[in-house]
């Protein structure tokens, strides 16, 4: 099963990630890998 953002529901790994999430979104694994950097930093930006 493919790894994917548990926040936004983007694939992390795999071709979706390849072809679409990463050239598209700029969507990277973050830290957590159950989420994307992205989620990642909103969740960093909030108090
Ligand atoms: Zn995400």
């Amino acid at each position: 099963m493919v790894n994917r953002c548990k926040k936004c529901n983007v694939p992390l790994e795999g071709l979706g990630y390849k072809i679409i999430a990463r050239p598209l979104f700029g969507v990277r694994p973050g830290k957590n890998k159950n989420v994307c950097n992205k989620c990642e930093n909103k969740t960093r930006g909030k108090k």
